[in-house]
């Protein structure tokens, strides 16, 4: 497991280094551009300020590293104010602007690296208000913040007991304070004591130091926008500065002001006299604490190492064979503090304690066939074991009657009688049961109950040490919580049964979604698909609508004779056929009429062609004006018509006739002035054919013209 840990460390560190390289545009700009110029402030303490003419802190080395690593050269540039650096990088002035935090106007014309650093906030209460050591103390208070920036929305959050007074402006969200509308106010350590300063509110005094990680203000290199080549290099030299490198940076400049901040005068000169802190710990309570060869080791052991930070005088284990010796000792003043003691009322008659800064949930263990415990009220009439002299003993005692507690001498002890069956479980830490479960192995035991009861750790110092409590207070309120958390994934391996095994629960749920996400992904599909199917069919409808109006013209087109716009030969001659047809069946009568404009080609001769037509034209909408809705106009070449009559007799045709070539003689055709036609006439008879029923009507109309034109003649 831990070769595949460091793998995978490797992998990540290789990851992040090929990262790191330096491609071939970055390398040029590099050669071309080697002196990077930065600004220099003149009193931005830590991050960046100037002692006696020599750029100081944070930003300013860390350029220098960062520079170091991909062969920058830097000029700082002292002298200036804020405002002017920041007017200087539009002017190509300065190359980069550092420890700037990130705003939207900024962000207008600058390129902003990720953040290398940040700045912590302090709550500021009005002077004498010193109650207060963390933000949870706060609950029902109402805090001023800046609205819309980070610290409102992590307040909500994380404190939602806590109200919120949003204040326009970082000065406005101070005065809130000072008229009271407001108990305290969340302020960058820097801003706040600026403002102060500046517009002296000496009243607000900064109460504790937040902890929070959410409430740090990043600080970010920036360029001018256009620099996109530049800002890549930084990023890129950024993940080629080692984690110990920036650990070194860090502790020059900013736990050194920790302490400073943290420990008072008072504070140093009474460590000072001391020498030294001797404390007592618990000899075998591992992984919280035990001795191993002398050696202090465990939680409590790094804790230590945290405080040790702080402190420059050495702490010295006075080593003890059991925990009711060191608490002895502590009492008889052998020892100046134990760093992880419960605080009870029976101890407190003689102890102080700071507060608490580690907690450790109670579990039990059972046999594995024994289902969740909710709660130790459920555990009635069983026989629980727990560690003799235990802190939570006689808490335990006290506050369930409900089962009976067995005192065992050890943690082994008692697991192994639960094993054998002569205790039901046995009630201790999570991470000191977890820690034997790992070591040895306990056969046919599980961790079956996690309780609301924990242990809450903290320093114990003598009573009368009131000066020791106050620089241990100080101490635990500075931990950090990664700085926590990291300590106790260290030695705590959490395995133990939920109410529902969320293993199990998760992978159903992870199914689930799975199943849920294909389910969608097809029924998109499905519907994608529909939706295609459908645009498809609504082009083919388009399309065959289309295909059917093109249809019709182009049948319009082959039927109706283009100049005249009645039917052409073609189709005239279907009808005629039709007709036909219908009176073999019907034996019904119909008349046809055969009818030629007389000397035509004189228009065309006189007046031109285009007079001509004119004339075809007028005399097509003379005649279908007026012939009976029944009959059929067509043109049957050049100037020559044929109308079908259905139903109509030789002499009703010949009336109609006559009464068109009057219509026509009468007419005033443009330009033309008068002109005549001549028709001829025929009616269907039995046995006629296309070929038979034209010739007559031909026939007719020859006679038509020979007797002298402008006539009617019918032929039988
Ligand atoms: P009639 O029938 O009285 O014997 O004399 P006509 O001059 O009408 O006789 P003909 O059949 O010899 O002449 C017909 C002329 O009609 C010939 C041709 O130039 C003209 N014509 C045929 N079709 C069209 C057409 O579409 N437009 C024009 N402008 N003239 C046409
Ligand atoms: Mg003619
Ligand atoms: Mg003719």
């Amino acid at each position: 497991m831990k070769n595949i840990l460091k793998i995978i460390i490797l992998i990540t560190s290789l990851t992040s280094y090929s990262q790191a390289v330096l491609n071939d545009v970055e390398k040029e700009f590099i050669k071309n551009n080697p002196i990077l110029t930065i600004q220099n402030e003149s009193d931005w303490k830590p991050y960046n300020y100037s002692e006696s003419g020599t750029p100081m802190g944070h930003s300013i080395e860390y350029m220098k590293l960062l520079a170091s690593k991909v062969g920058f050269e830097i000029q700082f540039v002292s002298g200036y104010s804020w405002k002017e650096y920041l007017q200087m990088i539009k002017t190509n002035k300065l190359d980069i602007i550092v420890n700037i935090a990130k705003t939207p106007k900024r962000e207008a014309y600058l390129s902003f690296t990720s953040p290398y650093s940040n700045i912590l906030s302090s709550l500021y209460m009005i002077e004498g208000n010193n109650k207060y050591e963390t933000l949870h103390d706060l609950k029902g208070k109402t805090i001023s913040v800046v609205a819309g920036m980070v610290g409102e929305s992590v307040l909500k959050k994380n404190y939602p007991e806590i109200n919120i007074y949003p204040a326009k402006t970082s000065l406005d969200a101070l005065k809130a304070v000072i008229y009271g509308k407001a108990d305290g106010v969340v302020q960058a350590n820097i801003v706040g004591s600026k403002l102060i300063k500046k517009y002296n509110l000496f009243s607000l005094k900064p109460v504790f130091e937040i902890t929070d990680p959410s409430f740090n203000m990043h600080l970010h290199m920036a360029t001018k926008k256009s620099d996109k080549v530049l800002i890549s290099i930084l990023e890129k030299a950024k993940l080629l500065i080692t984690e110990e490198e920036q650990l070194r940076l860090k502790n020059k400049y900013f736990n050194s002001l920790a302490t400073s901040s943290v420990l008072s005068l008072e504070d140093k000169k009474y460590l000072d006299k001391k020498k030294r802190l001797l404390f007592c710990v618990s000899p075998n309570w591992y992984p919280f604490e035990k001795i191993e060869k002398g050696k202090h080791i465990g939680m409590g052991a790094d804790f230590l190492a945290l405080f040790q930070k702080n402190i420059d005088i050495p702490f010295t284990l006075v080593p003890t064979s059991s925990w009711k010796e060191s608490l002895t000792h502590l009492k008889n003043k052998k020892c100046d503090f134990i760093p992880l003691v419960m605080k009870t009322p029976k101890r407190e008659a003689y102890l102080s304690f700071t507060k608490a800064y580690l907690e450790a949930p109670l579990v039990i263990a059972t046999k594995k066939d024994i289902p969740f415990i909710q709660s130790l009220e459920s555990l009635d009439g069983q026989k629980i074991g727990i560690l003799k002299s235990d802190a939570y003993s006689s808490i335990l005692k006290k506050k369930y009657q409900n089962f009976e507690l067995f005192e065992v001498n050890s943690l082994e002890d008692g697991l192994n009688m639960v094993v054998k069956g002569e205790l039901f479980g046995y009630i201790d830490a999570l991470a000191s049961i977890s820690y034997q479960f790992q070591e040895n192995y306990f056969n046919g035991l599980k961790i079956t109950g996690k309780f609301d009861d924990r242990w809450q750790l903290s320093v114990a110092v003598k009573n009368e040490d009131t000066e020791l409590l106050n620089i241990f207070n100080k101490l635990v309120e500075i931990i950090k919580v990664d700085e926590k958390q990291k300590i106790i994934n260290k030695y705590v391996n959490v395995k133990y049964e939920h109410a529902v095994d969320y293993s199990i629960l998760y992978k159903v749920i992870v199914i689930f979604i799975v199943i849920i996400l294909l389910v969608l992904l097809w029924n998109k599909r499905i519907k994608d698909e529909k939706k295609k199917v459908e645009v498809l069919n609504r082009k083919l409808k388009e399309n065959e609508v289309k295909l059917k109006e093109m249809n019709e013209e182009l049948e319009q087109l082959s039927s109706i004779d283009k100049l005249t716009n009645i039917l052409n030969r073609r189709k005239i001659d279907e009808a005629l056929i039709k007709e036909l047809e219908r009176s073999k069946r019907t034996a019904k009568e119909f008349s046809l009429v055969m009818l030629d404009i007389d000397k035509f080609k004189s228009i065309n001769d006189v007046y031109g062609h285009q007079v001509g037509d004119d004339v075809l034209t007028s005399i097509s909408s003379l005649l279908s004006k007026n012939i009976r809705g029944i009959d059929i106009l067509g043109r049957w070449g050049g100037e020559e018509f044929l109308i079908i009559c259905p139903y109509t007799s030789n002499q009703g045709t010949i009336e109609n006739c006559e009464r068109l070539r009057q219509l026509i003689e009468t007419y005033n055709f443009d330009k033309v002035g008068h002109k005549t036609a001549s028709f001829g006439v025929t009616t269907y008879i039995d046995g006629d054919n296309l070929n038979t029923i034209l010739k007559r009507v031909d026939t007719a109309l020859y006679k038509a013209k020979n007797n002298g034109r402008n006539r009617v003649v019918a032929e039988i």
